[in-house]
């Protein structure tokens, strides 16, 4: 949404930059229980986005007054490594992360059953390794995978995907050069077996009418997410999630 003109057309002969059609969705992959030295781990890549989560509790805070008495406290870090942008990126926290590791934070709030681990700590760190449009939707799937590989309970997996305007047309799962030169961007994260949305996002311009299409797409690419997070889960522990 930079207002310039594309260096090459986002859509030609209805086929995206990349030859994805509207509704597809980048290549994904996912792997957990990447890292000894957390509780729980995920990895994510779609398209050349890439992220790791890592979740470490629920164990007793390193301070005693950050605890709750009836729940477990979320705490949440999502964070751009400085070699994951072209240009190398400040490795300081910016302002864009410390709202977006919020964000994360309240979207995995709806799901993680706190209330089972009175006064302690869930940790959540997010590292995006590559960035390439819809961080912070892998990072929100890739968090409630790690979360799952933890073993911790939840009411059930979030996955998230952006929408995107692209040449006045809707389109799933947008990478960065659609982000920067299209008209929106609307990532969309929810928890499919509950039927609920945990985060919603607009940036850039749309027409209320379409706003039920995009949101229908939005939910379409997370189902499918939602299914290949089941299916790696499933891969490594076995039986229906
Ligand atoms: P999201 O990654 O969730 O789509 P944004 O819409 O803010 O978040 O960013 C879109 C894309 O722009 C990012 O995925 C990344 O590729 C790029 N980007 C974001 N912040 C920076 C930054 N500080 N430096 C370089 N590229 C960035």
């Amino acid at each position: 949404m930079s207002g310039k003109e594309s260096p090459v057309p986002l859509l030609k002969d209805g086929k995206r930059h990349d030859g994805r059609g509207p509704m597809d969705l980048r290549p994904i992959e996912m792997k957990i229980g990447i890292l000894h030295n957390a509780d729980g781990s995920a990895w994510l890549k779609i398209g050349k986005t890439e992220v790791v989560a890592a979740v470490y509790g629920p164990r007793e805070p390193p301070m005693k007054g950050m605890v709750l008495p009836d729940r477990a406290v979320i705490r949440c870090r999502y964070h751009m490594a400085p070699f994951s942008t072209e240009e190398r990126k400040n490795p300081a926290p910016s302002r864009r992360e410390i709202e977006l590791s919020k964000v994360i934070r309240e979207a995995l709030e709806a799901t993680i059953l706190t209330h089972l681990f009175p006064r302690t700590v869930i940790d959540v760190f997010v590292e995006v390794i590559q960035a390439d449009g819809g961080t912070r939707t892998a990072a929100i799937t890739a968090a409630s995978l790690a979360l799952a590989d933890a073993g911790i309970p939840m009411r059930g997996l979030v996955a998230g995907v952006a929408v995107g305007k692209v040449q006045g047309k809707l389109v799933l799962d947008i990478d960065e050069l659609e982000d920067m030169y299209g008209e929106a961007d609307m990532p969309v994260a929810g928890i499919p077996t509950l039927n609920k949305i945990v985060l919603l996002q607009l940036n850039g311009v749309i027409e209320p009418h379409e706003f039920p299409q995009a949101l229908k797409m939005a939910w379409e690419g997370i189902k499918k997410i939602h299914a290949l997070q089941k299916k790696v889960l499933a891969t490594k522990y076995g039986g229906e999630q």
